[in-house]
């Protein structure tokens, strides 16, 4: 029996065979020449051959994936015998290179020419470099390095994948993976969670696994061993009745005391917001409208933005759908918005600032939100990013008001508006914390850096505080006009629609701060509603003032995790 214990990065327990990656094929040594004793003729003859059997192989598994995996490998299919690079090797072979030598040597500079190009051409010059090493693989009659076909489901064995390992890859196939490689934020880990796949990364040695040996994996303690025994076999068992539990959200977002926490969905247009319909959200929190317009050269007629729009609302009748005005800017350029020169376009004029450099476009947005809002049956809320002063947000409420929009809200993920929330209520009716900025701006690290990974945590404990604080200001805004109007006034609602609404933990410590929706990504919703149902609000207040205390991120996730005892039976 042996036992590894590498890093657990998707959750999910396992039993199946192992298959292994085959490892990446050995270059032909430069300069290798063509035997003495073979004909150039006969080696160019056997080049095409192979390269005619690499196109039908690929062509055959095309047939049978769906979808971006079928696409990939139909273009790579019509690469193998692309005119150009047949010709250009059998040029070398003439000229007395090996076979081998010669289609790697026109692989690799086909595959240059097409970077240089960039743009889609570059793009292409991956599929080169891939049908040259299987033409080289099929002259040694050796395996392709490409995950294994099989009949039946197995556990895939890699040293580490790359992103093109993966683009075919069939989930009902391929059941679990566990790299000797890689880390948590690697590509293997990335798609592993979005695919729902168990995986272990960082286990050392799992190479050396035989191939067909029936292992047990735990994607969430990292633990892969073989010969499972009775408790694996049980642990399994556990896990695949969980996981029905944690694929559907009923629709109802409570905590275990019946604390109501609508589970909301962010969306970038119609057909998210058909999928988040569909997987029961109840309603959106996050309509991204500069989604809809990413490759407009120009400002949107006001047909389009009305359609646009409204094709989000009619996913939603009767629920809440919280439009954010166009949040153009920094990794989100509008041509017709934005200045992409700015030395530091993160801190320069995006979202709601664009109003002072191209005044018009949002007052047009509006227009344009309310008529798709009068067509259709959604509660329709509006609110504008990076809103930094309360100004700010008068001056965006007034113009909601010329619209004939009567909830404007705004997104706080600008470290001021965090600490001034009291203010910017006076003149909207709710907040969305944005904490994907929020966590960039307070901790000063560009969330597109992987390098600061570690300080872009929306647990660090100063990002727990700013949220704290916009809550505190929802109350005392309350207090303050229950005051004046001589009558108790509810505070106004703030909501996240940041990432960390995904995070289940995290959403139990964001509900114990006080915040009163959460808005994710449709796959979320299971997972966060299972772990929500496990603790009644005082509960989620002491996990969260313990987070907010903490003197680090890991402190803060360590010490909440350590207070739900239910993840470990949820697998999370
Ligand atoms: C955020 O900043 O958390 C947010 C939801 O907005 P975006 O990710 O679109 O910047
Ligand atoms: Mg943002």
């Amino acid at each position: 029996m042996q036992n590894f214990v590498g890093v657990g990065v998707s959750r999910g327990r396992v039993i199946g065979p192992v298959r292994h990656m085959p490892a990446a094929l050995a270059e032909p040594p430069p300069g290798e020449k063509l035997a003495s004793s073979k004909a150039p003729e006969t080696a160019a003859a056997a080049l095409k051959e192979a390269a005619a059997a690499v196109k039908a192989q690929l062509l055959a598994r095309a047939g049978r994936v769906e979808g971006t995996g079928r696409e990939v490998l139909e273009a790579t299919a019509l690469m193998a015998t692309d005119p150009m690079l047949i010709k250009a090797a059998v040029k070398l072979i003439n000229a007395g290179t090996s076979a081998e030598r010669a289609i790697w040597e026109a692989g690799e500079s086909g595959a240059a020419m097409l970077m240089g190009l960039g743009g889609y051409m570059a793009e292409r010059a991956h599929d080169v470099q891939d049908v040259k090493s299987r033409i080289v693989a099929q002259l040694r009659g050796v395996p392709a390095p490409e995950i294994p076909d099989a009949d039946a489901p197995f556990i895939l064995v890699a040293e580490d994948l790359a992103p093109a390992d993966t683009a075919t890859l069939d989930p009902n196939k391929v059941v679990a993976l566990v790299t000797a490689g890689g880390g948590p934020q690697s590509h293997t880990a990335i798609i592993a969670r979005a695919l729902g796949l168990p995986a272990v990364v960082a286990a050392d040695g799992v190479g050396a696994l035989d191939d067909g040996a029936l292992v047990f994996v735990d994607g969430a303690t990292g633990v892969v061993s073989t010969e499972p025994d009775d408790a694996e076999r049980a642990a399994v068992a556990v896990w695949q009745e969980q996981a029905s539990l944690l694929s559907v959200f009923d629709g109802d977002g409570r905590l275990a005391d019946g604390t109501v926490m609508p589970l909301l969905a962010n969306v970038g247009g119609a057909a998210d917001a058909q999928e988040a319909a569909a997987a029961n959200a109840q309603g959106v929190g996050l309509l991204r409208t500069e989604f809809c317009f990413l490759g407009n050269d120009t400002e949107p007629s006001h047909a389009d933005q009305v359609a646009a729009y409204k094709g989000v609302f009619d996913a939603f009748p009767g629920q809440k759908v919280v439009v954010r005005t166009l949040d153009a800017g920094a990794d989100k350029p509008l041509p017709f918005l934005t200045d992409t020169s700015e030395a530091n376009p993160a801190l320069g004029v995006r979202g709601y600032r664009t109003d002072t450099s191209t005044p018009g476009v949002l007052a047009r947005q509006l227009a344009a939100i309310a008529d798709a809002a009068a067509q259709s049956d959604a509660a329709v809320w509006v609110m504008a990013p990076m809103i930094s002063t309360a100004a700010e947000a008068s001056d965006f409420a007034a113009l909601c008001t010329e619209a004939g929009l009567r909830i404007p809200g705004v997104m706080v993920e600008v470290p001021s508006a965090a600490l001034t929330s009291r203010h910017l209520f006076d003149h909207v009716e709710f907040a969305s914390l944005g904490t994907n900025d929020l966590t960039q701006y307070a901790m000063a690290a560009d969330r597109q850096l992987g390098a600061l990974a570690a300080l872009n945590d929306p647990w660090q404990p100063a990002v727990l505080a700013l949220i704290q604080a916009t809550v505190a200001g929802a109350a005392s805004q309350a207090r303050h006009s229950s005051a004046q109007a001589l009558e108790d006034t509810a505070p106004k609602p703030v909501g996240v629609c940041g990432e960390s609404a995904a995070d289940p933990v995290l959403a139990v410590v964001l509900a114990g701060l006080g915040v009163t929706s959460l808005s994710m990504t449709p796959r979320a919703l299971p997972a966060v509603s299972a772990v929500l149902r496990t603790v009644t609000l005082p509960q989620a207040r002491a996990l969260a003032l313990r987070a907010v205390d903490a003197p680090s991120a890991a402190e803060a996730r360590e010490l909440v995790r350590a207070g739900l005892p239910a993840l470990a039976e949820l697998g999370l």
